[in-house]
């Protein structure tokens, strides 16, 4: 590729227009890294925690000081993290089972949750919490908040769980802040002190100095496919959160009879400790790259989310294209600027689970890792690209002058 003159200039004046942006971010990933460094600290990670262990893992010290460092960063009672759950989805789903019986009632606050989760919920004969006499109950979002009235008034006796989902999906609206969670999370406490508060917390790690667990939230799910592994992790989740219900969570990972007294990984543990060493300074760099592109997209007369020098509670960048050439040639671009598979070329394809056609570019180390540069869209109007990661703001910046000589000729 040729770097204009032109594409220089467009870059340089959006990094002029982002550089107090860019301080509040190096501010929250040094406030962050020193939070993970003292949790290591404390936990006096060592050599020999990073070993493989084979067979039942008792005393599997790796995996135990894991879960440890994540309780003492997200300030909870206990913590699963492991190799074992194969990704958020699962880990989700995993909670889900822990704290719901049969006739309890899920609430869900923030309108659907992600997309892999609705078979969890409604699905015929697989399992689902449908299948067990789980009900659910949703509560859409009004202009992009939480409709605590509305909350409030549908919260009855059956209703054990409330799920709150802190990113945007793939949906045109912001994520929501820690801070609204919180309010959120105190109105329905100050009633309701017994409900279950569940935060799915995917794209959401170390984008501020607290988290949901830092404001009330009983359990907190994610996927070390994104933040928290750092781009090191090769897969995994983790469950935060109150010990009862992580505990529950770990009769449900294993058995009842059992929790997380077992679990080995022959792989060893080294990449989940040296990527949650590193996931408070890429998930920064991640996000400075989606400013950086939103901003660019937004100076050539885009609509982009979030809007400039909003802040950004996940590390998702929608940017909506005029029509479905130009979507096609962003997500291609994407991928050619790839560092794994850019001889690939994406097309649209339908794909299982997804209603329209989807064109996805994800040339990453780890497979579908979404902390990595990758972005995806279904293929309808509006034609709207979502665009995640990047584990160095330079590529970023790279792949967003790809995107301007692709699309505009620049
Ligand atoms: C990615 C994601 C999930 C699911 O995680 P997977 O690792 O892809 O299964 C759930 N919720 C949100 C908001 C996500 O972004």
């Amino acid at each position: 590729m040729i770097i204009t003159d032109k594409i220089v200039t467009i870059i340089n004046d959006a990094e002029a227009q982002i550089k107090d942006d860019f301080k509040r971010l190096d501010n929250i990933a040094l406030l962050n890294q020193k939070k993970v460094l003292e949790a290591f600290q404390n936990n006096n990670v060592s050599l020999r925690h990073f070993s493989q262990t084979t067979g039942y893992g008792y005393d599997d010290i790796g995996r135990d000081t894991l879960c440890n460092l994540y309780k003492d960063i997200f300030h909870t009672e206990s913590a699963i993290v492991s190799p074992l759950i194969a990704s958020g989805t699962h880990a989700l789903t995993i909670a889900l089972f822990a704290v719901l019986r049969p006739n309890d009632t899920m609430l869900a606050i923030t309108g659907a949750p992600y997309d892999t989760l609705g078979a969890v919920i409604n699905g015929d004969n697989i399992g689902s919490l449908k299948d067990y006499s789980i009900n659910y109950k949703q509560v859409d979002l009004l202009n992009g908040k939480i409709d605590i009235k509305k909350v409030l008034e549908t919260i009855d006796k059956s209703t054990k769980l409330i799920f709150i989902g802190r990113s945007r999906g793939y949906e045109w609206r912001d994520a929501l802040s820690v801070e609204e969670i919180g309010n959120a999370i105190s109105a329905i406490k100050k009633i309701h002190k017994d409900v279950v508060i569940m935060v799915d917390n995917c794209y959401g790690e170390f984008l501020d100095t607290q988290e949901p667990s830092d404001v009330g939230a009983d359990l907190m799910i994610g996927s070390l496919n994104k933040n928290p592994g750092g781009g090191l992790a090769a897969n995994g989740g983790y469950i935060v959160g109150k010990k009862k219900w992580v505990d529950q969570a770990g009769y449900r990972l294993t058995a009842p009879s059992i929790g997380m007294e077992i679990g080995s990984y022959a792989s060893g543990y080294l990449p989940y400790y040296q990527g949650l060493f590193m996931a408070p300074h890429v998930t920064a760099n991640a996000v400075k790259g989606s400013i950086l592109m939103g901003q660019v997209f937004e100076n050539l007369g885009y609509e982009t989310m979030p809007k400039a020098h909003s802040g950004c509670n996940d590390i998702i960048r929608s940017i909506k294209f005029k029509t479905k050439e130009e979507l096609i040639t962003f997500i291609q671009s994407i991928q050619k600027v790839s560092p794994v598979d850019s001889n690939v070329v994406p097309y649209p394809w339908a794909m299982p689970g997804y209603e329209d056609e989807v064109i996805m570019a994800a040339g990453t180390f780890i497979q579908g890792a979404s902390i990595e540069l990758s972005a995806d869209s279904p293929i309808k109007e509006p034609y709207i690209a979502y665009l995640q990661g990047g584990l160095t703001y330079e590529h970023v910046k790279l792949a967003t002058m790809y995107c301007l000589a692709d699309i505009f000729k620049f």
